[in-house]
């Protein structure tokens, strides 16, 4: 931590800062030029309040150079982290794809989607049984009947499940169906599911809030990664801003940032993040530019009557021109994206 001076701060004003500083445990480094003093404090703890300095007379201002994340963080760990799901790699060198309807609706409509998707270069069907909706009318999900639905056709495909869980309560519902569990946007926040799902053995998905910053997402990673389960994947899915013309706002600058911060996997959901399905290929090529580990995008056979969401679910032509252009981006920066399936006849 490093604490800055008023100009001119009168040596009592300088005396108290540094005893204070020792008296919170820290050893204290003092330069002083002409006008100004600095003070570096060494051993700064993760939950350290840095406001207990900022208050205090004379100080100017204080700024953290430790994060205040520890698991989560680049410097715990310097190599980037692949979270292998039952043998496909997130964070490798493959960029990985994963594609499904917003919700479980039917048993066909998650069978045509399983099979278009996989047969495109998806390794992983997503499709949400319980729906974290903002109308309370909207619909809710098929519950534990989605789940089954959702793992029967991802399983006759060869392809991974990613779906969401809301609450604790559900984390034993969902356990035996998904590969992994998705946290989304509304309950990054919620600690007590993140340190429940922490206690689990299975990967995590955890979704940018519409509010959050880079710090408190990785705040958020940190919660699960503290109980003990490392297989945290990181997920770009935009963020409120004054722009109305998209429904979010695809923040791709957190890709690189991300990166430099942090070892875990992060992908990018650009139908969350534009909402318009229109806008879901360019953003999901800028994405694999950026340096995404993988993509997530709703994907629908009828999306005009999807139960949700429907207007930024691609067409399955769509999706078919998507992988075709990220395959060529993944190529311009040595990464893959796995090729169409051969269909067997
Ligand atoms: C979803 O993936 O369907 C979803 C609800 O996402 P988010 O939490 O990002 O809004
Ligand atoms: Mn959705």
């Amino acid at each position: 931590m490093v604490v800055v001076m008023n100009v001119g701060a009168p040596e009592p004003q300088i005396q108290a800062v540094i005893e204070r500083l020792n008296r919170y445990g820290f050893d204290v480094h003092r330069s002083s030029g002409v006008q100004q003093t600095v003070l570096g404090a060494i051993g700064v703890k993760p939950d350290f309040d840095v406001r207990h300095i900022k208050v205090l007379e004379g100080v100017a201002d204080v700024y953290r150079v430790t994060e205040p994340y520890k698991f989560a963080s680049r410097s715990w760990k310097q190599e980037n982290t692949v979270v292998d799901v039952r043998g496909v790699g997130v964070g490798g060198e493959e960029v990985v794809v994963m594609a499904g309807p917003c919700s479980v609706e039917s048993e066909e409509q998650m069978e045509a989607s399983a099979a278009h998707v996989a047969a495109h270069g998806a390794t992983f069907l997503r499709g949400g049984a319980f729906k974290p909706r903002s109308s309370p009318y909207s619909f809710q999900g098929l519950g534990e009947e989605g789940l089954r639905i959702l793992r029967a056709a991802a399983d006759r495909h060869d392809l991974r499940v990613i779906t969401e869980v809301m609450e604790p309560a559900q984390i034993d519902v969902i356990y035996p169906y998904t590969d992994v569990f998705q946290i989304g946007a509304r309950n990054m926040q919620n600690f007590s599911l993140l340190k429940e799902i922490g206690k689990t053995d299975k990967p995590v998905f955890l979704k940018r809030g519409l509010s959050a910053t880079v710090d408190e997402w990785l705040m958020s990673a940190e919660y699960v990664m503290a109980q003990g389960n490392p297989h945290v994947i990181l997920c770009e899915r935009g963020i409120r801003t004054f722009e109305t013309y998209t429904r979010n706002t695809l923040d791709l600058s957190a890709v690189p940032v991300v990166k430099a911060k942090s070892h875990l996997p992060i992908v990018v959901d650009p139908s969350h993040g534009t909402g318009l399905r229109n806008k879901v290929i360019p953003m999901a090529r800028a994405a694999v530019a950026a340096g995404a580990d993988g993509l997530m995008v709703e994907v629908h056979p009828d999306p005009a009557n999807a139960r949700s969401d429907g207007p930024q679910s691609l067409f399955f032509e769509q999706f078919v021109e998507m992988m075709r252009q990220i395959r060529l981006i993944a190529d311009a920066i040595g990464r893959t994206v796995r090729a169409p399936q051969r269909v067997s006849v």
